[in-house]
């Protein structure tokens, strides 16, 4: 046996070695962590392929080779397949059951094809020893399994590459440098394949063990150096993953960073592909939430999706260095529709009443204070009107209380319908309403008024008894003085005039509107 050949011998139990080496130390330190269970299996079949390999090329005779290549077939198939798995399990991808089986597919047909080799030849076409070197080495010419099962190793290697690829774009920088020594090591075993299946390999030797130990290497290396399988990394992508607030983190320039699942119920345009991207161009279709994230400031967004609408209250927080350089941008969409949602219901409940579904007194005022200052006063005439149903107490004695509540919710939204969208309409108490009418003087109040006093007259709703029920009313209408410096007196002013009128009415026989007038208070 010739120098060389020892040497390279030496060099393939070493590799063996130190794959069972990294195989136990992952074993007992590392069982747990994600990917390693995969790791520790891949390195322990590379270690008896290695071994298995170190004696085939000790063998003298092509009966000790066959024996040797025999083991090797029995756990080589399988690595490119777990070596797969290592990398989905590292990246935090589940997969489903039928994927395991189709994975395992091919490495069980590539053992059973080639331990059949003799009656088909369907893996080796014929194996001879070769005679042109100086050692006696196995020359395979192959069939067309063989190049399935290269094609197959390729393709496991090359998607391993890509799905960790796909996670470097979306991994923090101290991340990126361990993912990329997994890459390498695995580009070390392909590229070993691309020499030996171009003879490029020396005396033909396969470089597929060496690469192999030689990848170990790599990913033992980031094993120890950036602790490849430490769970830093997975826990935090699954806590981020797993937020139920929407976050976008931009660097100082406003290009995507990294974002979560959650945020794509704000931004359903985020995809893998807007990394590297500017935020502004990814937005482009969304003029709001575009000027929102480009003004920088805290605030409450509301996401319209069909009939649906979400409420965020959006953060900015800044990303400082150890400089304290600004160098991005994280930005957190907190969703707060239920809170916004039970505010507006107990808004709801206290601003309207339950019976009528109009606004209550104390929200009706509150209302027409805000109406009132909001327009300029001196610009607006306004007219408040006072009614109360005549003589109820017979409608509550005749028919009963519940004919009375049929009463007055017909009333509420008799008046409602008769007025314009800009007017405000209140329960006063009982059975007395209250309404705002803006830009009128008190003729046109009158007019509108007199209307809807006709409509009550005359209309009439059926009770659960069957009989219907009319009712009257009588108004009392005063102008709003909206040039008092003090808007919450105009309306108090307001009320107590058209009270007075209202009480005039009453008194003149109701059913009737009365007008304010100054010398009303001393007939
Ligand atoms: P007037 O023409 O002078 O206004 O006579 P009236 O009977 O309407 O006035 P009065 O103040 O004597 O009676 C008002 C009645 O309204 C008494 C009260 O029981 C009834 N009432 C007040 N609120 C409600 C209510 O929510 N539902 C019902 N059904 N009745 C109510
Ligand atoms: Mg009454
Ligand atoms: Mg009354």
């Amino acid at each position: 046996m010739i120098e060389e050949l020892r040497s390279y011998i030496l060099i393939i139990v070493f590799a063996g070695v130190l794959s069972l080496i990294i195989c136990l130390f992952s074993y007992l330190k590392l069982k747990d962590s994600p990917g390693a269970r995969h790791y520790i299996i891949v390195t322990f079949l590379s270690a008896i392929f290695t071994f298995s390999y170190a004696f085939e090329l000790s063998s003298s005779t092509l009966q000790e080779i066959n024996f040797w290549l025999g083991i090797e077939y029995f756990v080589m198939p399988f690595i490119p397949a777990f070596t797969l798995l290592m990398c989905f399990e590292y990246v935090g991808v589940k997969l489903k059951q039928k994927f395991y089986y189709a994975l395992f597919g091919i490495p069980l047909i590539t053992v059973f094809t080639h331990h059949t080799n003799e009656l088909h030849h369907l893996y080796y076409v014929s194996v001879r020893l070769r005679t042109d070197t100086p050692f006696p080495i196995a020359d395979m010419e192959y069939g067309p399994f063989f190049y399935v099962h290269s094609l197959y190793l390729f393709i496991c290697l090359s998607i391993s590459m890509i799905i960790l690829l796909l996670q470097l774009k979306k991994s923090l920088f101290r991340f990126k440098l361990q993912i990329l020594t997994m890459v390498a090591g695995l580009f070390v075993p392909i590229a070993a394949n691309h020499f030996y299946l171009n003879d490029l390999s020396p005396f033909g030797i396969d470089l597929g063990p060496v690469s192999m130990s030689l990848s170990f290497i790599l990913h033992g290396i980031a094993l120890f150096t950036f602790q490849m399988f430490n769970v830093l990394p997975i826990a935090r992508e699954k806590v981020f993953e797993s937020m139920n607030e929407g976050v976008i983190v931009l660097d100082q320039n406003g290009t995507i960073v990294d974002y979560n699942k959650s945020i794509q119920k704000v931004m359903p345009m985020l995809n893998t592909f807007s990394l590297g991207k500017p935020i502004g161009m990814v937005l482009n279709e969304d003029e709001k939430l575009r000027e929102l994230i480009i003004l920088g400031m805290d605030c409450d967004y509301e996401c319209v999706k069909g009939t649906q609408i979400a409420h965020y209250q959006v953060r900015f927080s800044q990303v400082v260095n150890g400089n304290g350089t600004n160098i991005g941008t994280i930005i957190t969409f907190v969703n707060i529709t239920e809170r916004v949602e039970l505010q507006e219901k107990l808004k709801q409940l206290a601003s309207y009443d339950g019976l009528t579904k109009i606004y209550n007194r104390t929200y009706f005022l509150e209302q027409s204070n805000r109406k009132l200052d909001s327009k300029g006063r001196k610009e607006r005439n306004a007219c408040l009107v006072l009614f109360d149903i005549d003589h109820f107490k017979k409608i509550n004695d005749t028919y009963g209380h519940e004919t009375g509540d049929l009463v007055l919710s017909h009333i509420a939204e008799l008046v409602k319908d008769c007025l314009r969208p800009q007017d405000l309409i209140g329960r006063y108490g009982g059975e007395e309403f209250i309404v705002l009418l803006f830009d009128m003087n008190v003729d046109e109040a009158f007019e509108i008024t007199n209307t809807i006093r006709i409509k009550i007259s005359e209309s009439f709703i059926r009770n659960h008894d069957f009989y219907n029920v009319s009712v009257t009313a009588s108004f009392g209408v005063a102008q709003v003085q909206v040039t008092l410096a003090n808007q919450q007196e105009a309306i108090k002013l307001a009320i107590r005039n058209a009270d007075e009128a209202l009480y005039e009415a009453k008194r003149d026989g109701r059913n009737r509107v009365q007008v304010f007038k100054e010398n009303m208070q001393f007939k």
